[in-house]
Parts: C-alpha cells; sequence; structure tokens
C-alpha cells in the first residue's frame, strides 16, 4: 500500500487567523492565552482538514509563530545574547523580540535590533537567520514541538513531527562578532538532535521528518562529508527517519542523499522529475522513497494521470515502500481554493490550493492501491478533462500574441546605436547637471492615497473624482519635487498599489484570487497575480498619469514600469510553458508600454527588475541559461525606443558579484541600486568590471524614517566617486519611498540634493 503525507500545510489560517491574532497581540489588544488559542485551533482545524482529505501521516512542527527557522533555534537555546533572558526559560515575548527587534529592555534581555531576515531558498518567504557565536552552545531550550505532537496525539491524530535538519540549520545560519566556520558547531549541536529524537520516541512517535533542502544546492566538499558523520550518529536513535529535499534535484548530491543512514527519503520530482530512475537504481533496498509530484510552489491542478505514470512504475518497483506527498512544504501556496467565490468556474476547475493538493496526493495513493475504485475512476476522468481544457482554451493560447513571439528577431532585443553614441544624445537633450538627482518612482502612500483607492475600488468614488483625487497627488509630488531642486522628476505612483498588481491588473492573461494568501514573513503575507494564459496588453496602462505628470512640469518626467522579470517572478506561473516565453510575452507588453510613452514625448523611462538576482537558479549549472533568457527579456523589452530616450533600470538588495556581466549586458543606459547599508561596497563588482553604463548608488536607506546628514551622503558619493567616474554618477536614494511619511521625505531629500550640489562645486 502506498502511503500519502505531507511535508508541511501553511500555519497562516484560511481568513489570515494567525496574522490577524499576532498584530492583535503586539498591539496588546489579544493576551496571550488568546493568542495561543487561536494556534491550537489552527493547528487541529488544519489536521483536520488533511486528514479528512485522506493524508496518512499528518504533519506536526510545522506550525511557527513566527518562522520555522526561528523555532528551530529557540528549541537550540540559539538566542542572541541580547535578547537572552537573565534568568529562566525563553517565552514567547523572546521569541517575537528575536523576529522583530526591541528598543529597551525586554523579557529580561536588553535589546536590540531584530535577527537578520533572509528568503528561504528561492521562494518569497523570508526566514530569521541563526546567528552563531564562537563560544555557541546548544542546549534544548523551548518544548513547542512536544507539547503540538502532544495535541496531535490527543486529537487522535497518526503524526510525523518535522524538523529542519542540522546540516541545513547550520548552513543557513551566520556567524556573528568572530570569524570562524559554521560547520564546527555540528559536533556540538547534534546531541540536542538527539535528545529531541528520544523524546519524541518517548511520545510514541515511529516517523520524524528531517527537512534537508541544502542537498539540492552545491555544496563544499567538507559539508558533504558532514552529512554522513551527523546521521550516523543520529542513527542510534530508534525513530524511523525519512530526509526530505526540496526546490531542486540531487545532483551530485545524490549518492549521498540515497546512502544517509536513515530510513527514507524525500525527492521533488516537480521540480526535478529527471532524477527518479536515478534515484531509483541508488535506493538501498530497504528504505522509503517519497516522491514529491503535487507542486508545493504553485497553484495549478495536478495532472494526476501524467503523475501516476510515474507512481504506477514505482508502486511495482518499491510496494510497501513508495510514499506520495507534495514536491515541498504546502506553506509557499494558499490554504483553500474552496473559499474563491468570484472566479468563473473553468478558471477555478484549474487550480487547486494547499487543501486541494492534499486531496490529490491521497488520490493518487489511492489511485495506485485502489485503482478500479468508483472514486479513482471519477478523480482521474474530471483530472484528464481539466487537463484538456486547459490544452485547448481560446483563454489560454492567443494566436496574437503567439503570432508576434514568433516574429522577434535579435535586431528587437538590440538599441539602435551602442551606449557611448546614445549617451551623448541623452545628455544634449536632457542637458542635466553633473551627478543629477531624482528618486526611484514611489511617494509617500499616505492614508488618505489609499483611502481614495478603497473607495474608488468599492465604487463609493467616481472615475473622475479618483482621478482628480490621483492628479492632486501628482500635483503635490512635482511641486515638492521642484521645491527641492531634484533634476528628474517621477509622477510618485499614488495610484499604484503594488508594483506587479498595478500591471497585471491591465494586462490580459492575469487573474486574480481574493483569499490566496501566502506567508512571506511573521504576520505578513503576499497575494500573487496568476498568469493563466498568453499575456498581452490591451491598452496604454500609464501614459496618462505620467503625461499629466510630464505637463505640471519643464524637468525631465521620468516614466515607471515593472520589468518582465519581476513582473514573472512575483506572480504564480504557468507550468504548461517555460517561464522564459512568459517573460517575453511580459516583455513585449511592456515594450508597447515603453514605445507609447516615448511618444507621448517622455524622455526618461525606468524599468524596474527588483527581482532579477532573486530569479537566479539554486545551481550554479542551471544559472547561466536563466540570466540569457532574463536579459533578453529585458532588452527586448527596452530597445524599441530612439538613441535619444534613456532607459534606466532599478533592483535592490541585490549583489552584483556573480552577475555584473549579466547586469552590463542589460544594458540599460542608468542603472540605480541600493547600497547605503553596504557602504557603496557593492559598486567593487562593478570597478571590477569596468561597468561601461551610469550608475546611480543609493546613498541612504529608505527603510528607517531616519534623515541622513548631508555630510553623511556627501561621504558616501565620494566613496562611490572612487569606483565609478564622477561624469557617470547619479544620486539618488535606494529605493522607493512609499512607506516613508512625507516630513522625513522631504527633509533627506534637501539633504541629498546639498550634498549632491557641494560635489558639484567641488569638481
Ligand atoms: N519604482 C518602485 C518604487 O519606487 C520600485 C520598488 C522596488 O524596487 N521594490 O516603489
Ligand atoms: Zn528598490
Amino acid at each position: 500500500m502506498a502511503i500519502a503525507h505531507s511535508l508541511g500545510f501553511p500555519r497562516i489560517g484560511r481568513d489570515r487567523e494567525l496574522k490577524k491574532a499576532l498584530e492583535a497581540y503586539w498591539k496588546g489588544e489579544l493576551d496571550e492565552s488568546g493568542l495561543r488559542q487561536v494556534g491550537r485551533d489552527l493547528r487541529a482545524t488544519h489536521w483536520q482538514l488533511q486528514k479528512e482529505a485522506g493524508l496518512d501521516w499528518l504533519p506536526v512542527g510545522d506550525f511557527a509563530w513566527y518562522d520555522q527557522m526561528l523555532t528551530h533555534s529557540l528549541m537550540f537555546g540559539v538566542i542572541p545574547s541580547r535578547f537572552r533572558p537573565a534568568t529562566g526559560e525563553p517565552t514567547l515575548d523572546t521569541l517575537f523580540a528575536m523576529a522583530r527587534g526591541v528598543s529597551g529592555q525586554c523579557c529580561g534581555g536588553q535589546g536590540g535590533p531584530a535577527s537578520e531576515l533572509t528568503k528561504w531558498f528561492d521562494t518569497n518567504y523570508h526566514y530569521l537567520v541563526p546567528e552563531f557565536s564562537a563560544d555557541q552552545q546548544f542546549s534544548l531550550s523551548w518544548t513547542q514541538l512536544f507539547e503540538e505532537v502532544d495535541e496531535a496525539l490527543a486529537l487522535g491524530h497518526k503524526v510525523k513531527p518535522v524538523l529542519i535538519g542540522p546540516l541545513t540549520y547550520l548552513w543557513l545560519g551566520k556567524v556573528k562578532g568572530s570569524d570562524f566556520d559554521r560547520l564546527e558547531l555540528l559536533d556540538r549541536l547534534l546531541p540536542v538532535y538527539g535528545e529531541i529524537l528520544d523524546r519524541l520516541a518517548a511520545q510514541g512517535i515511529e516517523w520524524v521528518q528531517i527537512d534537508e533542502p541544502i542537498l539540492a544546492l552545491d555544496l563544499p566538499q567538507a559539508w558533504k562529508n558532514a552529512f554522513e558523520r551527523a546521521y550516523n550518529l543520529l542513527q542510534r536513535s530508534p525513530l524511523q527517519k525519512m530526509v526530505a529535499t526540496y526546490f531542486g534535484g540531487l545532483e551530485d548530491n545524490l549518492g549521498l542523499a540515497a546512502s544517509l543512514p536513515v530510513d527514507g527519503l524525500h525527492v521533488d520530482l516537480v521540480r526535478a522529475p529527471e532524477q527518479y530512475p536515478l534515484i531509483l537504481d541508488r535506493l538501498p533496498a530497504y528504505k522509503v522513497l517519497s516522491l514529491g509530484v503535487v507542486n508545493g510552489r504553485n497553484v495549478w491542478r495536478c495532472d494526476l494521470d501524467k503523475a501516476l505514470q510515474t507512481l504506477r512504475h514505482a508502486a511495482a518497483r518499491l510496494g510497501e515502500r513508495l510514499w506520495i506527498a507534495p514536491s515541498c512544504s504546502l506553506l509557499h501556496c494558499p490554504v483553500d481554493l474552496g473559499r474563491e467565490d468570484q472566479l468563473d468556474a473553468e478558471l477555478k476547475s484549474w487550480l487547486a490550493f494547499a487543501v486541494q493538493k492534499c486531496r490529490e496526493v491521497a488520490l493518487l495513493a489511492q489511485a495506485v492501491n485502489a485503482p478500479e475504485s468508483a472514486e479513482v475512476q471519477a478523480a482521474l476522468s474530471e483530472s484528464g478533462k481539466v487537463q484538456n481544457s486547459r490544452k485547448q482554451s481560446p483563454r489560454i493560447h492567443k494566436a496574437q500574441v503567439q503570432e508576434r513571439l514568433a516574429a522577434i528577431r535579435s535586431r528587437h532585443a538590440q538599441r539602435a546605436a551602442v551606449f557611448a553614441e546614445r549617451i551623448t544624445r541623452q545628455h544634449e537633450r536632457l542637458k542635466l547637471p553633473l551627478f543629477p538627482t531624482t528618486t526611484i518612482g514611489s511617494f509617500p502612500q499616505t492614508p488618505a492615497i489609499r483611502q481614495a483607492r478603497q473607495a474608488f475600488r468599492q465604487g463609493k468614488l467616481s472615475g473622475a473624482d479618483y482621478q482628480e483625487a490621483m492628479q492632486a497627488e501628482i500635483r503635490h509630488a512635482v511641486a515638492v519635487q521642484e521645491k527641492l531642486g531634484l533634476d528628474v522628476l517621477v509622477h510618485g505612483e499614488a495610484e499604484r498599489n503594488d508594483m506587479v498588481e498595478y500591471f497585471a491588473e491591465q494586462l490580459d492573461g492575469y487573474l486574480f484570487t481574493r483569499f490566496g494568501w501566502v506567508q512571506s514573513y511573521g504576520s505578513r503575507c503576499v497575494k500573487p497575480a496568476v498568469i493563466y494564459g498568453d499575456l498581452s496588453r490591451p491598452r496604454p496602462m500609464t501614459v496618462d498619469w505620467i503625461g499629466y505628470a510630464q505637463q505640471q512640469t519643464n524637468k525631465p518626467m521620468k516614466g515607471m514600469l515593472t520589468g518582465p522579470v519581476t513582473m514573472l517572478m512575483w506572480s504564480f506561473p504557468r507550468e504548461d510553458i517555460a517561464p522564459e516565453a512568459q517573460a517575453r510575452q511580459l516583455a513585449l507588453a511592456i515594450r508597447d508600454e515603453v514605445q507609447d510613452l516615448e511618444t507621448a514625448g517622455i524622455g526618461i523611462i525606468q524599468i524596474d527588475e527588483a527581482a532579477f538576482r532573486e530569479g537566479l537558479p539554486l545551481r550554479k549549472l542551471n544559472q547561466k541559461a536563466y540570466l540569457e533568457w532574463a536579459v533578453e527579456a529585458f532588452r527586448l523589452c527596452s530597445s524599441g525606443v530612439r538613441d535619444e530616450t534613456q532607459i534606466h533600470t532599478h533592483m535592490c538588495y541585490s549583489e552584483f558579484n556573480e552577475i555584473i556581466d549579466a547586469i552590463a549586458a542589460m544594458d540599460a543606459d542608468v542603472i540605480t541600486i541600493e547600497t547605503s547599508r553596504s557602504q557603496m561596497e557593492l559598486l567593487e563588482a562593478f570597478r571590477a568590471f569596468a561597468y561601461p553604463n551610469e550608475v546611480g548608488p543609493g546613498v541612504y536607506d529608505i527603510h528607517s524614517p531616519r534623515v541622513p546628514e548631508v555630510g553623511e551622503i556627501l561621504a558616501l558619493l565620494k566613496k562611490a566617486a572612487e569606483h565609478i567616474p564622477a561624469e557617470r554618477l547619479w544620486v539618488n536614494p535606494d529605493c522607493g519611498l512609499k512607506t516613508r511619511g512625507w516630513p522625513e521625505t522631504e527633509a533627506a531629500l534637501a539633504n541629498m540634493v546639498a550634498a549632491a550640489r557641494t560635489l558639484r562645486e567641488q569638481q
């Protein structure tokens, strides 16, 4: 009998109950026992949902008050000294202090800034980075997992606790204070894992899932070697252990993963289907193989027939040793499609969220175990119908888009003249001073702006009144920028809720859910738009706003767009065509917008690619291909303009070392980047590469309301000038200002302009 299981369920709740409870608790509107009750209710609901879906083993330990890595840090006693209680055990407030930081004393510790937040592999989930000190000790310090196991057992569930493995935990942490190899901590950490496994065994647990997703990365030899050592030690525990890998193929770690002294291995066959036969070959005869065939990273209904081809083969080979699962934890997809009451029936029939995905896993196991059952037959025929309707639907496949794609030639991704010629014409046209000043696009999104947008959406504000309200915001933003003396102005993005959603809503081929929330970090959730069909732009998207803004000033007004790679990375993509094909469709739509802006007299157009770096595949092997199509997509959207039209791009949080040649290949006339927090260190890569085009390194951090001093900005600019020649240097903040208030924005920009002027005088 094949077993159906899951690697983890979203914790946030179908109505984002956890988010609401956390925020109420932080505001003091809900007490700790109230918060704990919400957690308990969510866990109970989620186990019940998964059980009813038909899973054999339910995960426990996938719930977290903020983040699963943070829970593990508490469990191991990895608590930075600034938050460590002087006496007694850590509390829930210790956990939130680590996650959110505290000014002043808190919960027995002295307080301080939060731990660093970083993306979880190539997802949009962010985890709290463990901080290790040279004298780091580990001791079992947090009993949440055992309590939740008891809770599940008391409810009569058959559960499999989920742990992050010791190597993945250490890999994802950071050494603080002194410089040493965090792998050296392994021997100190392993006894705590031993203790945890013993306690789980004593609670009556049979199977434990140990996540080691780093097995899908390029690992240094020392880390590979450590795997065997670690799992040999953990072998002493009588519990059956399944090592779970996901987000990619095992590749050179396949032999290592297959031969670890554990009882089961989970592999991701959605991201890396090609590894299936190789794993089957290498798997020892005693071991359980869990096949992740239902995509835990996307919202599409599984093609059951296709999945069954592999599963039937696996069942014949493995018998009892076959387990079936989603590819990874369902943390990364929305909770329940049943909640979507406004999607039309056809679109809805193509989708599956976490609850539905659990059902798919259970059905697949049933199809292996009892292929003749009526329920299985019905499900398979329904799945076949859905796949066919998608393959043929004219809502998905559009001849016009296909024809345009087929007509793309390399010259379409090539500006007419080389940069050196273009920039001369642009300088003649724009007549900007040395060290031109600008901003990244958005100005403060005040409550009034949000209210107007909401009222318009709800039909409480007429189109004309809404337009007037937004135009008033534009006039205000322009007036402030003129008063401050900025050189290149922006319209301020008041009409945009989000840099991706705003454009997605105006493109054909996108759908929107009402409740498709996915946790990003802590209480923060995102609701990505879904690309379901060929993408096209029925009409101009920004020309009216930007044109209006340009009419208010004689200074150059910068057009503001989101680039194709970022549109793709921050949406749920299609699975029936490759990501590069979707990027190309987006590029053509944006290209039309770029050209329309040019025709409307806009001389500078910025195309944001905030997610360019994060799209980089986890494995070196796959990076080159990604960079090629990502660069191509950017060039395709930006190359349809005349030489004297200046193309900008903007990227934040980016590390450029590995990708600087791709950045140069994008050939934007100007790139603005985030650099202030790294003290211009990022520019080292630009200098080493002899990056030829113009650069605007961010001169202050927009994430805090702090107003930078003129001297500070000046010092940063001088540092920047050591890397980038003065005549190619722009002056701007790190990113958009939408999260700031007007007073600090004006003060900071006034200082920025003053610094640029001082520097000009010194030339
Ligand atoms: N133009 C956008 C803004 O200013 C850029 C946002 C971003 O890079 N994340 O808000
Ligand atoms: Zn940015």
